[in-house]
């Protein structure tokens, strides 16, 4: 499976749980930001309703100073001391000079001020608000009270313009409990005042701040509890569908998309596991005969079988049409073979009035990193051999895949192999038996590929007879014998009949004759230098068409010879019923004879029975020089065989020929 596809499923099947779950997070984010948002507005209003009032009574403070400072101390003190109780918020205060001595306190011990308001950092954040220590425009720093009132909507603004470090270290402890030093110019030379203002966050708020905090954590609960109820529905709706799509609609059963997904996991056991596919031989004809429905019935009815037979921890599931998979645990290839025998037989006992056939195809799993893909692919190939197989069970073996992938190669590469002309005409020579010449020649075709180097015939045209691609090689090779033949007239040279051998699969054009006519007659070469030769199983196609065929291309003045004659059972029949040119005897009447006598007998009534039909007698595969003789007592025409040659290059061949 393609990562894209592999990926599509997934997000199909898992699709909606992470976004989900996301989405509960980003709202809750936002319920959270909002209520924090929420809260720090109450406490900022607080802040600023204290630093209001705060000021105020400050403002009282500068006030009696400006009135009692020279008069009347006691009156000050209490009138201070008065502000103080008041405002609870005022806790020290301090008159100061303009070079920020203390002159007196009201409050904490008095220290230096010095020490408690001036440190390296106070010039610096003086200097940042235009101050220079020393020219103190007290004034100015009086207004630093209206710049705090501006930037205290932001509590880390507020702290920088605080001066005092040990302030801000308090600060930064006690967020909650902000303390503030400003300090007032009075009207009396000389002397200022320096208040400290705290300003801590009332019961009040903080009831506020955690009723909105209850609030907000349960609206969050809720929330969560109802997403996390969906999340479970929508698990539960995910598992219903998983189980639909590994349901299997005919038999109600396991699917494909089941076994692959358990089946991947299951082959990783320790132990010997096999995948066995098991088909239901000749399905299509029993749905002809009892229809589509019933047909269905049986297959639920078989998988309802299977999955009684396999074990807890092995599976059984449908494939497609009339295929089932297996995958089962065993000791030895034979007690499987056993085992599936037993399987079969209680299969074909599911309608015991109706005779049911199976096969299987076996694949051992061989390592634990097999992919359950492969081998479903490899069972479906070993299956598909039972054909060619005596047994109705074959085990799967890799020279099976070896000729899939030769398949797959020579149908990657034909194409390109007639476009670049590596198909070669050889030509195997025909000898006559009187006199022993050359007298005609079998055009065979060589695979010259730029890879692979010579490939015999055997190896690519049975599949191409397959896929249809024999068509256009058969025309190729008449083309090529066509220019060769050409080509001699026009040097002069004696022409010899050479013949093409026509698949089988030509014989459903319509037209097979007027096409080789008009390949032959764009070369103008004489047509009975042509000769065709027809494989024999040609002949239980369709034989009006044949004959048909077969008249025509006579009647254009070719001849048709019938090839490998003999190595089929209906040979003398066709001899009935084809007006046929030539017989070529197939190489296995003269090959590994075990009773020698009985074979020559047979080959010497063959050759008079077809010389009475008037036919030529062409005798193939001929290689001992006493299979000539036999052949030319038998007054056998034409003798094609490694005795006189081999299949030649078309140079040796003229070398043979023409001695050119
Ligand atoms: P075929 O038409 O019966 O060709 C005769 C085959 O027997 C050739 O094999 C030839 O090399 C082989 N042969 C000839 N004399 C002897 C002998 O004395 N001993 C042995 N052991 N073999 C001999 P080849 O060339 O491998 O061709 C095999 C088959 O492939 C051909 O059988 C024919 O059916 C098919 N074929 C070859 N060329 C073409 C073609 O161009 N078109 C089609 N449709 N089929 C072709
Ligand atoms: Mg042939
Ligand atoms: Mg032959």
């Amino acid at each position: 499976m393609s990562w894209k596809k592999d990926l599509k499923i997934k997000r199909l099947r898992y699709r909606s749980i992470i976004p989900r779950v996301l989405g509960i997070c980003f709202v809750d984010a936002i319920v959270i930001a909002f209520v924090l948002f929420f809260c720090y507005l109450i406490f900022l209003g607080q802040i600023n309703n204290y630093l209001f009032s705060s000021h105020k009574d400050s403002l009282d403070v500068v006030q009696a100073i400006n009135t009692n400072w020279n008069t009347n101390t006691v009156a000050l003190n209490m009138e201070i001391e008065q502000v103080k109780k008041r405002n609870s918020n005022i806790q020290d205060v301090y008159i100061v000079d303009d070079n920020l001595n203390i002159i007196n306190s009201f409050g904490s011990e008095p220290i230096s001020f010095e020490t408690v308001f001036m440190d390296e950092d106070v010039e610096e954040d003086l200097a940042d608000h235009g101050m220079v220590r020393g020219e103190l425009d007290v004034d100015e720093i009086a207004l630093s009270f209206f710049n705090l009132k501006d930037k205290i909507k932001n509590v880390i603004n507020f702290v920088d313009i605080v001066t005092d470090k040990r302030v801000i270290d308090s600060l930064s402890e006690e967020i909650m409990f902000p303390t503030q030093w400003v300090l007032y110019k009075t009207d009396i030379n000389n002397i200022n005042v320096c208040i400290k203002n705290c300003y801590p966050i009332s019961s009040y708020t903080y009831n506020v701040i955690l009723v909105i905090c209850v609030c907000f954590a349960a609206a969050i609960l809720v929330t969560a509890v109802y997403e996390l109820r969906k999340i479970g529905q929508y698990i539960l709706e995910q598992k219903k569908i998983n189980k639909l799509v590994s349901t299997d609609t005919v038999t109600g059963g396991n699917n494909k998309e089941y076994f692959l997904q358990k089946g991947a996991r299951l082959i990783r056991a320790p132990r010997k596991v096999a995948i066995v596919q098991l088909r239901l031989e000749k399905y299509h004809n029993f749905c002809s005969a009892y229809g589509v429905k019933v047909g269905e019935n049986l297959l639920e009815e078989i998988h309802e079988k299977l999955s009684s037979l396999v074990g807890k921890k092995e599976l059984a599931a449908h494939l497609e049409n009339a295929d089932f998979v297996l995958l089962l645990y065993y000791k030895t290839t034979e007690l499987l073979n056993e085992r599936l025998n037993s399987i079969i037989t209680e299969l074909t006992s599911v309608r015991k009035t109706q005779h049911l056939l199976f096969s299987a195809g076996v694949c051992e799993v061989k390592s634990r990193n097999d992919d359950i893909n492969d081998l479903l692919t490899s069972v479906g190939l070993a299956v598909s051999k039972v054909s060619e197989s005596t047994e109705n069970i074959v085990w799967f073996n890799e020279s099976m895949k070896e000729e899939q992938v030769w398949e797959r190669r020579i149908e990657d590469d034909m194409e390109t192999a007639i476009m670049n002309h590596e198909f070669q005409v050889y030509l195997q020579p025909k000898y006559s038996t009187k006199g022993e010449k050359l007298a005609a020649a079998e055009a065979l075709v060589r695979w010259i590929h730029p890879k692979l180097g010579f490939v015999n015939p055997g190896k690519f045209i049975p599949i191409f007879e397959q896929n249809g691609f024999i068509i256009q090689l058969d025309d190729y090779m008449l083309t090529a014998v066509a220019k060769l033949q050409a080509k001699w007239l026009s040097e002069g040279k004696k022409l010899v009949p050479v013949s093409v051998n026509v698949s089988r699969a030509h014989f459903t054009c319509d037209d097979l004759a007027e096409h080789i006519c008009r390949i032959i007659d764009k070369y103008k070469v004489p047509h009975e230098y042509i000769e065709l030769e027809l494989t024999e199983s040609a002949f239980f196609d369709d034989k009006e068409v044949l004959l048909k065929t077969v008249r025509q291309l006579k009647s254009y003045g070719f001849k048709v010879s019938m090839d490998d004659f003999g190595a089929g059972y209906s040979s003398l029949n066709s001899l009935k019923e084809l007006p046929l040119d030539i017989i070529k005897l197939d190489a296995e009447f003269f090959r590994s004879v075990d009773d020698l006598t009985r074979s020559n007998l047979i080959v010497g009534d063959t050759i008079s029975l077809a010389k009475k039909l008037g036919m030529q007698i062409v005798a193939e595969g001929i290689e001992t020089r006493e299979q000539v003789d036999f052949l030319a007592k038998q007054h056998c025409d034409l003798i094609q065989g490694f005795y006189f040659s081999k299949p030649l290059p078309v140079s040796e061949f003229e070398q043979r020929a023409y001695g050119v």
